[in-house]
């Protein structure tokens, strides 16, 4: 049968997401700032693990946040974000943000409702998806406290959100959008350029330099690293020069599948998923996750057979970050930009439904066979995805494709897993559909990946491994070392001399 779109094949779409993940955290003193701190770095978060992003640079006295991330997965997520953080908000004078992922910007309201007022540097386009993500948490721990209270008892304390729509729009009034590859002074003594890191739209590495008192040092931090030639964006930025590299590891163990070898297992999922008349559910992040899916939907409409399906993005942050990728093409590879000129609309999916609507979620679940569902959260720790996997795991029938990380304590982890029975909404619900993990779909560069970035340095300068879980941290680590690096895998409180580039200890209670 023929899949001929009236279109004549291509798409483009694009959406969003979100993270997640968890461990037991230490507790810490806050400390002010010492005017003669000199220059050095602090690690709290991504920290032997891949979620809440937080550094601090000390430079002159001032001090400079890189991210402030969101801690998600494990039981104790809820409570380490709530504490106090281990550093006094108002002593900041200002935020460098990579990219507008939750484990790297979602407690950035929570820094200005604890009084945090510096500006925060970011790429222009994650400033367009600020918006979506920090009000959409907003609203979701909204409604979460609201369901929490709703069974609370009498002698329960009342439960109150994070961080609430006000402290969202305070946030974003603070928010300096910068350009890529432009230098720039935020601080006396310190100055920054932002570089494309390739991993989802706005994504930065970012190069610091610093001087006090005739120190000078050279940081780059990498940010997140997307995976060279992916879909859409172009590849990470190649730094050769630096005193001091701050590298996240989440993939630095393992090599993905290959792009072609993973069009074609997407292409058998599709396949099979056809052959036993059920459903294909594809969790998905928010933002880029979930357009690259649609991308490479549309790309390969013919060849998938695609004309036979229903395609959902079942996500209204997705849509709404759809349009911001929409937006910014001069942030496209060459193919996304040939792509991108052949049309004047955005979802080039025939059979696409955007389901902004409740309503229109719930109606999903009368649809058994031929549907692709692409919904959040891409971790699958909350979100709309949560009622298509209660409806469609139980059915052999079924398909789960998994295209991003999985943080410990999710959902989308014990899936990967193989888990034969899962807990949604309080329901055991036993796994008889096919779960797919599809690594090379992820917008994380494997170690390979990781170890050509590097390799642009025209120098091996010693590395901070960070945003990573230890076994393959210590997996980056040791290829590094073999290649004459030196590497660091620094734990919450480590603290490291720039001056010197020894470790000045850990910071704890
Ligand atoms: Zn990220």
């Amino acid at each position: 049968m023929s899949c001929r779109s009236p279109l004549t094949v291509k798409l483009i779409t694009w959406s969003l997401p979100v993270s997640i993940r968890g461990r037991v955290g230490p507790e810490y003193t806050q400390v002010r700032v010492q005017e003669s701190a000199g220059v050095q770095i602090e690690f709290y978060g991504a920290a032997g693990e891949v979620t809440g992003s937080c550094h601090i640079l000390t430079v002159r006295g001032k001090r400079i946040l890189l991210d402030c991330g969101m801690i998600q997965g494990g039981r104790d997520a809820t409570e380490r974000n709530r504490r106090e953080f281990p550093f006094v908000p108002a002593d900041i004078d200002a935020v460098v943000l990579s990219h507008a992922h939750i484990v790297h910007s979602g407690r950035l309201p929570l820094l200005v409702k604890r009084g945090f007022r510096g500006p925060i540097y970011t790429n222009a386009a994650c400033g367009d998806l600020l918006p979506i993500l920090w009000r959409d948490t907003a609203d979701l721990g909204l409604r979460e406290v609201e369901r929490i209270n709703r069974r609370r008892e009498p002698d329960d304390p009342v439960a109150t959100p994070l961080y609430e729509l006000d402290d969202v729009e305070r946030a974003l009034k603070l928010v300096r959008a910068l350009r890529y590859d432009t230098k720039y002074e935020p601080l006396t003594g310190v100055s920054l350029i932002l570089r494309d890191a390739g991993h989802i739209l706005g994504s930065s590495s970012v190069l610091l330099e610093c001087s006090d008192e005739g120190v000078q040092r050279t940081i780059v931090f990498s940010g997140d690293l997307g995976q060279y030639d992916s879909p859409i964006l172009l590849d990470p930025y190649p730094f050769e020069q630096a005193d001091l590299v701050i590298m996240e590891s989440t993939y630095g163990d393992r090599l993905h599948r290959d792009r072609e070898a993973t069009l074609a297992e997407f292409g058998e999922i599709i396949a099979a998923a056809d052959a036993s008349r059920g459903n294909l559910i594809i969790p998905a992040f928010a933002i880029g996750r979930s357009q690259e899916v649609l991308y490479l939907l549309g790309l390969h409409y013919d060849a998938w057979q695609l004309c036979d399906w229903q395609v959902f993005l079942d996500s209204p942050m997705a849509i709404e970050a759809s349009e911001v990728y929409w937006k910014h093409v001069d942030r496209y590879d060459p193919e996304a930009l040939r792509l991108r000129a052949d049309f004047t609309s955005m979802p080039q999916l025939p059979n696409l439904s955007l389901c902004r609507t409740a309503d229109e979620s719930r109606a999903i679940n009368r649809v058994r066979d031929h549907a692709i569902i692409i919904a959040g959260s891409g971790m699958c720790n909350g979100g709309r995805v949560l009622h298509h996997l209660k409806h469609n795991l139980p059915r052999a029938e079924c398909h789960v494709v998994i295209t991003g990380f999985q943080a410990p304590g999710t959902l989308g982890r014990a899936l990967v897993d193989r888990l034969p029975a899962v807990r949604i909404h309080g329901e055991l619900v036993h796994v008889s559909a096919t779960v797919h993990t599809l690594g090379g779909l992820s917008a994380h560069g494997d170690q390979e990946d990781l170890l050509r970035w590097y390799g642009n340095f025209t120098t091996r300068p010693p590395v901070c491994l960070v945003h990573g879980e230890l076994p393959q941290a210590q997996a980056l680590r040791a290829r590094l070392e073999a290649r004459g690096g030196r590497a660091w895998i620094p734990e919450p409180g480590f603290v490291l001399d720039l001056a010197t580039l020894t470790e000045k200890g850990v910071r704890s209670s």
